[in-house]
């Protein structure tokens, strides 16, 4: 049986490898002529670790992953902390695999190695795929510059502007969701003792958060920074930013914000963007995954994740009875819940984060931080349904 997966991101690769473990043949077109540096770090919860060890993946990750020890979450403005939870023994003890933080080119690469290790899987670059033609048997992949493909499978992996979903649910538009993020990345030695703490950190403040992380096996920085605005103006959906906007958007905040903006070599500005859950992910043996399916607004730290257990599921279903069409079909009934759920909580998140004034913080916050003191089990146990087995 033979796949094809529009798109070479972490959704695409991840299914690459898991079709292939389970005997497909697999060919992925990715438009872009090399896997790039773009996008930054990543945090990858037990949910995803968990799959990408049994895919053969982490210990291609050793180098270059760091596990923080705890998660956080401070005000922006004051560095007080609301709380923080030993996530690093967490992870293992209660959810069975690590918590990571990594750069997205380190993981891709990982991933292309791995998929490199079956000769019936191969990756092409420059190969922008435009649409399909289908039967119930079999797929017929158009690409730009006018050849076909013939497969038993096709995945849009595609990314939040699927050209994949555009041939099968039509044209439409991915909704603004009124927040731009800021990204960049920063030696963590060129920001002396204003670096931020070695954890996963969540900076509140009123209309905007931040988020701190490391990468590169902690030598570097990692920055992402969001802003409630009312229009997206940029030409792209990502553009380089300026140096100055970022620091009017957190120039107030603690100096070691100021400090990662001077010193980063490039900012990034993104719209973030979703969309509404989609009725469907498939057609016959074509299937949508990862942010084609369902982009989601980064509060989770999910969107990658999900990706990484859509590819898993996916190939459990076509490995299980019946036609390729049938097990597309499968695999939507059992993600579409799950998906829809974390889409929903991560806009629930930024509410959370962009809290604005004292009393809507202290309202917001003040029940997290006594519970961490009084309980701290029970905000790990609020992760269970996501970073647990389930
Ligand atoms: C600020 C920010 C922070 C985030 N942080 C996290 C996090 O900590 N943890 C997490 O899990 N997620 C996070 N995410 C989300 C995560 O980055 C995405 O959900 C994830 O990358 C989606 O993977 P994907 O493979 O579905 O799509 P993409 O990564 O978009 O990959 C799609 C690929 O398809 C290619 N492509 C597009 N069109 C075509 C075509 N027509 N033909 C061929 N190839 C094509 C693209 O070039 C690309 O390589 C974050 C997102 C943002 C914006």
């Amino acid at each position: 049986m033979k796949a094809v997966i529009a798109g070479g991101g972490i959704g695409g690769m991840t299914a690459a490898i898991c079709l292939a473990r389970i005997g497909w043949q697999v060919e992925v077109l990715e438009q872009a002529p090399e896997i790039s540096e773009i996008g930054a770090g990543l945090q990858i919860s037990p949910n995803g670790t968990r799959i990408l060890a049994e895919i053969g993946v982490m210990p291609l990750l050793q180098d270059t992953m760091f596990q923080p020890e705890t998660i956080e979450m401070r005000i922006g403005a004051t560095g007080r902390q609301i709380f923080r939870l030993p996530i690093r023994k967490a992870a293992t003890e209660r959810w069975g695999a690590p918590y990571i933080q990594i750069h997205r080119a380190d993981l891709l690469a990982a991933l292309t190695r791995r998929v490199s290790d079956f000769p019936d899987a191969a990756l092409r670059v420059n190969s922008k795929v435009t649409g399909y033609r289908r039967s119930d048997r079999s797929v017929s992949v158009t690409l730009a510059g006018g050849a076909a493909i013939k497969a038993d499978l096709l995945i849009g992996a595609d990314g939040i502007h699927s050209a994949v979903r555009t041939a099968m649910l039509g044209p439409d538009r991915p909704r603004f969701t009124g927040n731009v993020a800021w990204r960049a990345v920063v030696d963590a030695d060129a920001l002396g003792d204003l670096a931020p703490p070695p954890t996963g950190c969540i900076w509140a403040g009123p209309g905007k958060h931040a988020v701190t992380t490391r990468i590169r096996a902690g030598r570097m920085v990692n920055f992402v920074g969001i802003v409630e605005t009312d229009r997206w103006d940029g030409e792209g959906w990502s553009i380089e930013g300026s140096k100055e906007a970022a620091l009017t958007d957190f120039g107030g905040w603690s100096p070691t914000f100021t400090a990662i903006i001077e010193q980063t070599p490039r900012l990034f500005r993104w719209a973030l963007c979703d969309r509404a859950p989609l009725p469907r992910w498939s057609d016959g043996p074509v299937a949508l995954l990862g942010d084609a399916a369902h982009p989601m607004l980064p509060m989770m730290a999910q969107g990658a994740v999900q990706a990484i257990e859509d590819g898993c599921v996916l190939a459990r279903e076509l490995a299980g009875e019946g036609a390729p069409a049938l097990a597309c079909q499968r695999y939507f009934n059992a993600r579409i819940d799950r998906a829809t759920r974390i889409q929903a909580t991560s806009a629930a998140n930024a509410r959370l984060f962009h809290r604005r004034g004292a009393a809507a913080q202290l309202a917001s916050y003040g029940p997290i931080w006594l519970a961490d003191k009084l309980m701290p089990g029970l905000l790990l146990a609020r992760n269970d349904w996501i970073y647990g087995r389930g």
